[in-house]
């Protein structure tokens, strides 16, 4: 039996959630934080529960937590943060105090110290925020269709201290390849930090981003490693880390309003210890019965077109998840996503195609179970 995505026979309405009105949604989308990101394995929250039971010295479970997670990875250093925003945060920091305790207490004003973080204009993307929550000011290279490495060159100024790379808009027009960055950015001194928060699966993009000579790599706890949903790592290289660690929670610092407590921490751990044990070959058969299920039970009319997608445009990652899309002249995709998640009694949410034009449904966090609820729900509002 294919290890789906979402084991737990969650009950249908948890009291917790029935209780206050609320009612749990059948998730078609994908590993989004605006639906609870993704749902933790039975045995991370045993270890959280356990966690739970003593008290420990958070800086020092932080350091082996970290060694422990970086030696899963493939890293050479770890700092788990609130999430991959906060890590942006966090990472923004480090690379404009160099860890030094002055500076770290001096954060978001950044007199005296290198405050620039720079990005392709085709990468800005809408978690910019949190690199500005530091101090840091985002500086913009190229232009969005367009960019070239002498355009970095240009940009490097003493004042950089950062380059920030999305992962996701890797592909885009208007991007440049790491492997070409890198170098420059080295020469330069300028740490390269990728923000990879949601382009894992494949467990094996990690070490690759070190390959392609990034310096620290950024990734979501709750999303594909089914950690808790404010949980983050930031990897790489060990003095960036320790200087990450600095600007972290329990210091007073940037990152001490993101506070990731000891069972996030042992929760963590042990999402990473059961996604790398997991065999991505199975999870992607598991997605794949999921999409045949979806297939059948919403075939093509002459109106409606549904096709299996396997995304390689840019944009839309992690790209190895197979998914089905939905589109016709009189389908308004934002509309029927709307309508699904206003649904009752079990509201459905599914996604929209990056151009707009096509529903989107992701088997990442979809049960097999649910599929019938979730084309029912389709046929609810489309002419199928
Ligand atoms: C989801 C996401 C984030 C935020 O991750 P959290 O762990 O929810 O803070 C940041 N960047 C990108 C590209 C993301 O997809």
């Amino acid at each position: 039996m294919p290890d789906l995505s979402v084991e737990a026979p969650a009950e249908v309405s948890p009291s917790v959630y029935a209780d206050l009105g609320v009612p749990p949604v059948i998730n078609a989308w994908g590993t989004m934080t605006r639906l609870g990101g993704s749902l933790m394995d039975p045995r991370v929250l045993e270890a959280m529960e356990e966690a739970s039971h003593a008290f420990v010295d958070i800086p020092t479970l932080q350091l082996a937590a970290g060694r422990r997670i970086a030696n899963l990875l493939g890293a050479e250093a770890a700092c788990i943060t609130a999430g991959a925003a906060a890590g942006l945060a966090v990472a923004s920091a480090a690379c404009m105090t160099g860890g030094k305790a002055a500076k770290v207490a001096q954060l978001p004003d950044v007199s005296g110290m290198p405050d620039v973080v720079l990005m392709l204009a085709s990468h800005r993307f809408q978690y910019d925020g949190a690199v500005r929550l530091s101090g840091a000011r985002i500086v913009d290279v190229g232009q969005p269709e367009k960019a070239r490495l002498r355009d970095v060159e240009a940009a490097l100024y003493s004042d950089v201290a950062m380059f920030l790379y999305t992962g996701q808009e890797e592909f885009v027009a208007g991007s440049i390849a790491l492997e070409e960055l890198a170098p420059l950015l080295q020469e330069h001194g300028v740490p390269l930090v990728v923000d990879a928060a949601a382009e894992i699966p494949p467990r094996e993009r990690i070490p690759r981003y070190f390959a392609q000579g990034a310096s620290l790599v950024i990734l979501s706890g709750g999303k594909a490693l089914r950690g808790p949903q404010s949980s983050g790592l930031i990897l790489g290289r060990a003095d960036l880390v320790e200087q990450c660690a600095a600007n972290n929670y329990p210091n007073v610092s940037v990152g001490r309003s993101m506070k990731t407590d000891k069972e996030t921490i042992v929760g963590l751990l042990r999402a990473v210890e059961i996604y790398c044990e997991t065999d991505e070959d199975e999870t992607r058969a598991g997605w794949e019965q999921v999409v045949d299920e979806l297939l059948r039970g919403l075939p093509s009319t002459s109106q409606v077109t549904v096709r299996r997608v396997i995304p390689t445009i840019p944009d839309i990652q992690p790209l190895n998840i197979p998914r089905v899309y939905i589109g016709g002249d009189r389908i308004e995709p934002a509309r029927v996503q709307r309508l699904l998640l206003d649904r009752r009694p079990r509201p459905v949410a599914v996604g929209v195609s990056v151009d707009g034009a096509e529903v989107a449904l992701n088997p990442q966090c979809l049960r097999l179970e649910e599929v019938p609820e979730v084309v029912k729900a389709l046929r609810e509002v489309l002419p199928l």
